[in-house]
């Protein structure tokens, strides 16, 4: 299909009544390729276009009316087991930073690569390590950066972890148990706050051309997770640490 087609182009009235879709793809189509075309034909088939003048409609809704509440309500309800809505959605984390957190699943964050798929041309160098290239999984998982911070993290409570390679299976991946309930709860808010501590530090040196020291960084890195962690624990900030590294219980 060409991308300037509209809905009207592809249907057709077929005679008499009813009407359907007659979509022409540009290209035929790979072996791997159509599963998703099965999908997307069986997808628009239940849909039938009305014959009268276009309006915005959020589907959502059932007067159509946009609302944050209702947006909000569609993320938390994607309940595929592919994504960490669990994850996401149930942790203590402050909303705009587990909405950071969602957006970096679906590789919404707008890194460099992510700009160069759109068709910008320009350098991509993590800025961060300035060794490797930009993407979400490479700045929130794999960077230098970043791995002093997952290091930091893993030692206070005494873990060992083998690092997925997307900001996806990570999240999916980000249970231990024996915890106990509120270790637990502060276990999953961490990610998001390392997430969004490591994003912060990105734009700080991408748009303010300024710099935190490590040693900043992981005090901001625990001072955030302390003060997110106060919702869910009455601990002074020494104390804090001890909680977290209490061992594993039974
Ligand atoms: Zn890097």
């Amino acid at each position: 299909m060409h991308n300037s087609v509209v809905v009207a182009d592809l249907w057709g009235s077929q005679g008499g009544g009813g009407g359907g879709w007659e979509v022409n793809f540009r290209r035929s189509f790979h072996d791997w390729e159509l599963d998703e075309v099965t999908r997307f034909l069986n997808h628009i088939s239940a849909v039938k276009v009305q014959e009268w003048e276009d309006s915005l409609v959020w589907k959502i809704e059932r007067r159509g009316k946009f609302s944050v509440k209702s947006y909000y309500r569609s993320l938390k309800d994607e309940n595929s087991p592919f994504f960490p809505a669990k994850e996401v959605w149930g942790s203590h984390a402050p909303s705009r930073t587990r909405f950071f957190a969602w957006e970096a699943v679906w590789g919404k964050i707008s890194t460099v690569d992510g700009l160069m798929r759109r068709g910008w041309s320009m350098v991509n160098r993590c800025i961060l390590c300035k060794e490797n290239e930009e993407s979400a999984d490479h700045i929130l998982i794999h960077c230098g950066k970043a791995r002093e911070l997952w290091t930091l993290l893993l030692s206070s409570f005494g873990v060992l972890w083998v690092f997925s390679a997307s900001v996806r299976n990570l999240l999916l991946e980000w249970k231990i148990k024996g915890l106990g309930k509120k270790r637990c709860a502060v276990w999953r808010m961490a990610p998001i706050c390392l997430f969004w501590c490591t994003w912060g530090e990105r734009n700080r040196r991408t748009f303010q051309e300024e710099e935190m020291s490590d040693t900043s960084l992981r005090n901001l890195f625990y001072r955030s997770l302390f003060e997110w962690s106060q919702q869910i624990l009455i601990l002074d900030y020494l104390t804090f640490f001890n909680f977290l590294g209490d061992g594993l219980v039974d």
